[in-house]
């Protein structure tokens, strides 16, 4: 049985006294029945770790190398010393805005495993490849070249967003049919790449304008296993409202 996961992507979203402000009014009203997650800007994190207790806290990005001439970035030794434990991965718009590829994607996941961090790592076509038939294609292609030679017994730890582009903060949801059949293709390519057994274990997400009111929907399909929540994560109120609905 996979525990439901459903995390926020702030994305460049809230200062530190906000972010303090948002953890302290929903950090004690979490239960057991999934994990729930923010995911706080860098220059948030340490402060979302410090007043954390319940809920995980993940970095939007970090880079492979360990240290060296990368102006504007962060390595995971910086993540780690402020116990930062989570990083989302190869979001759509980091690979739209910032040219991020899943040959980058698949170097920051094994840096991440490595050093005991979970990925969380996004795949999702965009419109023009749903209009045009492509969404199979362009899934399969994105996971299994982001997590190619990974160890299979760090992968079990993993979770995979399915978040297709043309969903992503415009209120068009995906169907509940699309979202479940696409994460079958993702977890049938996850068993492709890592065997039967920890492609069952990996916890899969659909992401795309995911509210209280869509997520049991979602959460119905067999190979859905939580969300990744971009706008309705924001609020305390519409925050909570997602805690209550996985509430069962
Ligand atoms: P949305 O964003 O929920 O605002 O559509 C989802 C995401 O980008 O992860």
């Amino acid at each position: 049985m996979r525990k439901p996961i459903i995390v926020g992507n702030w994305k460049m979203n809230k200062t530190n006294a906000q972010t303090k402000e948002f953890i302290e009014a929903v950090d004690s009203k979490l239960h057991d029945h999934a994990d729930f997650g923010i995911a706080a800007p860098y220059t948030a994190l340490e402060t979302a770790t410090e007043n954390a207790s319940n809920l995980i806290v993940a970095a939007q990005n970090v880079h492979f190398e360990p240290s060296g001439a990368y102006t504007g970035e962060v390595s995971v030794e910086m993540l780690q010393e402020i116990n930062v434990k989570w990083v989302i991965l190869g979001h759509s718009e980091r690979r739209q805005y910032f040219n991020e590829t899943d040959a980058d994607i698949n170097k920051k996941a094994k840096v991440l495993l490595d050093n005991g961090i979970t990925p969380i790592v996004c795949v999702g076509e965009s419109l023009e490849q749903f209009e045009a038939g492509e969404t199979e294609k362009v899934v399969r292609t994105q996971v299994s070249e982001s997590l190619q030679g990974i160890d299979a017994t760090k992968a079990k730890t993993m979770v995979v967003a399915y978040e297709p582009v043309w969903a992503i903060g415009t209120g068009k949801s995906a169907t509940q049919e699309i979202a479940q059949t696409t994460c079958a293709i993702v977890r049938d390519e996850l068993t492709n790449l890592f065997g039967e057994d920890t492609a069952q274990a990996i916890r899969i997400q659909y992401g795309g304008s995911v509210k209280a009111s869509n997520i049991s929907e979602y959460m119905a399909g067999e190979d859905i296993d939580g969300a990744l929540v971009g706008g309705a994560s924001l609020k305390v109120d519409s925050f909570l409202e997602l805690v209550e609905a996985l509430n069962k």
